[in-house]
Order: C-alpha cells, then sequence, then structure tokens
C-alpha cells in the first residue's frame, strides 16, 4: 500500500536532506513535488493543495531554515500535517446504548461488504463481546449464504434472514433474535448496489430509523480512488455516517481515498482491510500511517501484531531457555512456526523502518517457501540432534539434507541462523556471549 507516494516522498526527502542549507526556494521546490507526488497517487486536487499551502506556511519560517537539520525538520512537518490529514487520532468505535448495540453496515456492491462484516465480527470477539450478524441483502441469495458460511468459519449466530422479507422486518425481528441469544451487538449487513441510487437510500434510512445503529459505516474500495471519495461524501450527505473501513489497501499502490477521504467529508477511518482472510482487518491510525508513507516503520502495529500471535506464557517460556542456554532446535521450529502465523513476510517486512526502499532489492523477496523447508530439515534431525546441534557432523548433514529434500548447503544455512539466533539472544539477554554457566564458575 502507498507504495508509488512513498517512493516519492522518500526521493524528495533525500535530496531535502542532502542540502545543508536549505533556502526557500530549496523548499517550495520540494513542496511543488510533493503536491505532484499527491496528485500522482490521486489524492483530491483542492486536498492536495491546501495541505502544500499548510506545510509552506510552517516550513520556510526562521525556526526551519535556522535549524541544524532543516531537512528533518521538514520532513517532521511533513508527518505531522500526514497524520492531521488522515484524522489525527485513530477513533474507536463507539458501541453505546442499550444492548443489542446496532452497527449498520453500508456499502456498494463488491467493497468488500460481507466480509468486512465478518471481520468486525471477529474482532469484536477477541474483545469480548457477542456479535449476532445479521445479513438483510435480500435481493441477493448469494450474499446471505456467504454471511452464513462466514460466521460459521467463526462460530457466531446468524440471524436466519430469506429472501421472502422485507429488510425492514429482518431488522425488527433481528434486535429480539440477538436478545434470545444473549448477544449484546449486532451488525447488520445490508444490500449494496452498483451505483449509489434512491431507492437503495431509502431503505437504508428506514433502516436507520428502525434500529438505531450506534455506528453506521460505509465499506469503501480503496482501489476505486476518487470513486470512494465520493461515495463516501453520498452516504455521508443522506444518512449521516459514523465511519469508513477502506478495504482492499493491501492492493492500493496509490492511496489517494485514503489520504483524501477525512479531509473532503470529515468522517474518520476506523479500520482498513489488507487482505480477504478474517484477520486481515486493521484499526486505523493515521500517525502510524503516515510513519509508512514516509518510510519510518510502523514498528508499534508490528508489536501488536506479534501479541496477536504469540502465547505469553510460551514466549516467557522460551526467554527461560535463552538465558539458560538451552534453547534448541526444536525449540527453533517453535519459532519459525510462530513467525508464520504472522503473516506474510512483504507485510512484517512493510512495517519496518527503512524497508520500504529495501523492497525493492530483488534479493530481498522472501521466499515464503522456505520456511517450508527450513521445518522440513528439522523434521528429518533425529531427537538427539535437535536437542544438541553440535553432534550434526558432515555425515550428518548430508543425510538430513537427503531426508528432506534439501541440500547440504540448506542445511548448512539452517544451522548457522540457529546459532546466530542463539548468539544474539544471549547477548540480549545480558550474557556477553559466553553461556552463564560458565560465568557462575567465574
Ligand atoms: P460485498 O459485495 O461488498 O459484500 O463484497 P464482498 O465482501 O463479497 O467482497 C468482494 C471481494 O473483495 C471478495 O473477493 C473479497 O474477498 C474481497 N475483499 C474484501 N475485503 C478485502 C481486502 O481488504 N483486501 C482484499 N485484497 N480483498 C478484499
Amino acid at each position: 500500500m502507498f507504495d508509488n507516494l512513498s517512493d516519492k516522498f522518500q526521493r524528495i526527502f533525500k535530496n531535502l536532506r542532502g542540502q545543508g542549507k536549505l533556502t526557500e526556494e530549496n523548499i517550495r521546490e520540494a513542496l511543488r513535488e510533493v503536491r505532484m507526488a499527491l496528485l500522482e497517487a490521486d489524492v483530491h486536487y483542492k486536498v492536495a493543495k491546501d495541505f502544500v499551502t499548510g506545510i509552506a506556511e510552517r516550513a520556510v519560517g526562521q525556526e526551519v531554515m535556522t535549524s541544524l537539520t532543516p531537512g528533518q525538520q521538514v520532513i517532521k512537518i511533513v508527518n505531522e500535517a500526514l497524520t492531521d490529514l488522515m484524522g489525527g487520532q485513530s477513533e474507536p468505535l463507539r458501541l453505546i446504548g442499550k444492548p443489542p448495540v446496532c452497527l449498520l453496515m453500508v456499502g456498494l456492491q463488491g467493497s468488500g461488504k460481507t466480509t468486512t462484516t465478518a471481520k468486525l465480527a471477529r474482532k469484536l470477539v477477541q474483545e469480548h463481546r457477542k456479535p449476532c450478524l445479521v445479513p438483510a441483502d435480500v435481493y441477493r441469495p448469494a450474499a446471505i449464504e456467504q454471511l452464513v458460511t462466514l460466521a460459521g468459519q467463526i462460530n457466531l449466530p446468524v440471524y436466519p434472514s430469506t429472501v421472502r422479507q422485507k429488510p425492514e422486518e429482518i431488522a425488527r425481528e433481528a434486535q429480539g433474535y440477538a436478545r434470545e441469544h444473549n448477544c449484546d451487538t449486532l451488525i447488520v449487513d445490508t444490500a449494496g448496489r452498483l451505483h449509489i441510487d434512491t431507492e437503495l437510500m431509502g431503505e437504508l434510512g428506514r433502516l436507520k430509523e428502525i434500529l438505531q445503529p450506534a455506528e453506521i459505516l460505509l465499506v469503501a474500495d480503496a482501489m476505486t480512488g476518487q470513486d470512494a471519495v465520493q461515495v463516501a461524501s453520498a452516504f455521508h450527505e443522506t444518512l449521516g455516517l459514523s465511519g469508513v473501513i477502506l478495504t482492499k489497501l493491501d492492493g492500493d499502490a496509490r492511496g489517494g481515498a485514503a489520504l483524501s477521504i477525512r479531509a473532503v467529508t470529515r468522517c474518520p477511518i476506523k479500520f482498513i482491510g489488507l487482505g480477504e482472510k478474517l484477520d486481515a482487518l486493521e484499526v486505523f491510525h493515521p500517525d502510524r500511517m503516515s510513519s509508512r508513507i514516509l518510510g519510518m516503520g510502523d514498528v508499534l502495529s508490528m508489536i501488536e501484531k506479534a501479541q496477536e500471535a504469540f502465547d505469553e506464557k510460551e514466549a516467557l517460556a522460551m526467554a527461560k531457555k535463552f538465558r539458560e542456554d538451552t534453547f534448541s532446535l526444536e525449540d527453533f521450529r517453535n519459532q519459525l512456526r510462530q513467525v508464520k502465523k504472522l503473516g506474510s513476510l512483504e507485510q512484517i517486512l512493510g512495517m519496518l523502518p527503512g524497508m520500504g526502499k529495501l523492497k525493492e532489492l530483488k534479493k530481498l523477496q522472501v521466499d515464503e517457501k522456505e520456511f517450508v523447508r527450513m521445518e522440513a530439515i528439522i523434521n528429518s534431525m533425529t531427537r538427539g540432534e535437535r536437542r544438541n546441534a553440535d553432534i550434526i557432523n558432515a555425515g550428518r548433514r548430508k543425510r538430513i539434507a537427503d531426508g528432506s529434500g534439501t541440500s547440504v548447503q540448506e542445511v548448512n544455512r539452517l544451522l548457522k541462523s540457529y546459532s546466530e539466533a542463539r548468539r544474539m539472544m544471549r547477548q540480549m539477554m545480558g550474557g556477553g556471549g559466553s553461556a552463564p554457566a560458565t560465568r557462575k564458575k567465574k
């Protein structure tokens, strides 16, 4: 996501940083390029213009020009401005009111509404809520089936809508159904159309009357750029949205919708969709997104993802092994499995500072099958070998390579990664490279 814009910004700022002293002309030239980059990213022209004007006012001042690191100062200002542009702070859901609290999901057909309804339900379950899903798109039987299937994957109750019912009837009955099933939240997936039409808006208006939703969330496809912004404006004018969920940001290299929606509609982006799977929904953090765009990484999101994937008890046990220097190849294999749970390596790398640029390097195209091969190699070892890697001599390496369908070089590489991980961890745990047992003797 944001790849093109991120590349351009980093090039512009590299030039700025390279200049010891900045003149007003330098800064104005850089800002012209920033404006072009935003327009090419399909940002609304007025938003791009206001953005650059705002920065110019702050950057072409005494403080920046006379500072020791003027280039850095400009980047700091752009970072803050980008964060503000996208809404400043993340906006949590407001699930206030008498249960069942209702979330009304609206949006055009194909925007990812049904998938996002299930993703959101999954997120709420993690926050210890009990959602009930309500399919209210009675025009497409497949839409009801799709939600029922997704709900099945996460074991959630679904109100049994049929195509013979009217959406208004579904809305009325679903509330009672949720109470009967002890659910505290209703997530209603409404009908989509290819275009906005008055009939659809009328229906959504009536559903709003009946359900009195705590949130009306527009699901919009980021890949449609400025169209998504227009759709958001139209829905907001007629229905009054409380937030936007921007989907398919994983496939959106430009980012125009993400950067313009808030500024044009004043409506906050609350979540972003980053993939087809049900766990690919993240809270939208403007500050972190801005850091990512500027190539400064998003270490906070990475840590949160890691916390979700890793079991704390296991992590503590692992730390103990590192401390006592008993971290074996079996533990290494466990770690590989955990890392796999984190998601695609490309996604993780994208969150690291400076990695955006490195991704261009062909050799950094991490082959995810590598994990599978590494695990196969460890699986081909005997228990004794896994517990004490020191005994793995040349003969054993050959046997392990044959057994796992890999090569001796690959086995060597894996053993090297393992000993590197062990050495690094020992250092991080406060050891100077020698095992604690040896130190105790001194
Ligand atoms: P609806 O017609 O609005 O209900 O849309 P669907 O939920 O059926 O989604 C349409 C397509 O978009 C499906 O193939 C989804 O898997 C896909 N989709 C939804 N959200 C995302 C996302 O965040 N990223 C990607 N890559 N695909 C998504």
